[in-house]
């Protein structure tokens, strides 16, 4: 029985010849900061469904996206780089870098990919990189580029409501989940036959960054990283975190711990499905300044009372 399960084993190597083998497109960790934040949707009707059936995607999604954790790091400039070796097919560079929103809809008509790239592979496949950066693209069409290939910045240019590279691959024009190439949805079961030479992990949701502040933040400050953190005369102690693909029913543990004693804690049921949103809990100053010293928070995702994510930080009160 042994021969003939190894005997199987060789002749799949064959059929899988003239496949694609991917490298991860953007150079920044995806197990923090960097996160995948939309794959492939598997779902023929309205709904949505990544392969893994998370929810992680939306309908009509043909790609997946690799997003950065807020829009300073647009500026610091994390590269975009070729998942394969190929030619340059196609590019466009010249449309900025702004937030999506419907009123821009018509305007970009025609260019939701906003800044990109095109690269044509052997045998029919092609894979198309998404909402550069202005101004980063930085090859020239007929092009050839080897896997790992600088091709631009991550940005926000097109269709983007938050930093990432959005990755199409096509095989002779029909859309490819990189991760399900076969197609076949098992839900919760870790795919093995992919195109990934290294498998991106799979987050099935999770925290992308946790900050303290003297009032509860408005989001778009969390997005841009500009959240400022608090000092000793602030008017509350705020501890927030910003999360991706939670699901109704999970939970989102904070806690702030203060010199003392624990300044805050708190846990919030989520309420509905969500791809990005975030929670704080905060308390107010009495008549005096907050104590000094070092204080430490932590913010834990749990899904069915499992831990999904978990992220901390120190804070000193000079
Ligand atoms: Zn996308």
């Amino acid at each position: 029985m042994r021969s003939g399960l190894l005997t199987l084993l060789s002749l799949a190597v064959p059929a899988t010849a003239g496949e694609l083998s991917l490298s991860s497109p953007i150079d920044c960790d995806l197990n923090g900061p960097c996160y995948i934040q939309q794959y492939v949707d598997h779902d023929p009707s309205k709904g949505a469904s990544d392969f893994a059936c998370s929810g992680l995607s939306y309908d009509g999604h043909k790609g997946t996206d690799f997003a950065l954790p807020s829009y300073d790091m647009i500026d610091d400039g994390v590269d975009v780089l070729a998942s394969a070796t190929g030619v340059v097919a196609g590019l466009r560079d010249g449309i900025e870098d702004v937030r999506f929103s419907r009123d821009r809809a018509a305007a970009l008509k025609g260019r939701e990919c906003g800044n990109g790239v095109v690269l044509r592979h052997p045998d029919g496949w092609e894979t198309q990189y998404c909402h550069l950066r202005q101004g980063s693209v930085t090859v020239v069409r007929g092009q050839t580029v080897q896997k790992g290939d600088v091709l631009g910045e991550v940005g926000m240019s097109g269709r983007a409501e938050f930093p990432h590279v959005h990755l199409s691959v096509r095989h002779k024009g029909a859309v490819i989940d990189p991760f399900d190439p076969d197609g076949t949805i098992t839900c919760g079961a870790v795919e093995t036959d992919t195109l990934w030479t290294d498998l991106p992990p799979y987050r099935a949701g999770g925290i992308v960054n946790i900050g303290t502040s003297g009032a509860v933040p408005d989001f778009s400050d969390i997005r841009a990283n500009t959240v400022m953190g608090p000092d000793e005369s602030s008017d509350a102690l705020v501890i927030y975190a910003f999360l991706f693909g939670t699901q109704k029913g999970d939970v989102i543990h904070l806690v702030l711990e203060g010199p003392d004693e624990t300044v805050i804690k708190k846990d919030i049921q989520l309420e509905r499905s969500q791809a990005q949103s975030f929670r704080a809990i905060g308390k107010k100053r009495g008549r005096k300044n907050w104590p000094k010293g070092d204080y430490t928070g932590t913010a834990t995702l749990l899904r069915q009372d499992q831990i999904i994510d978990s992220q901390s930080l120190s804070l000193s009160l000079p």
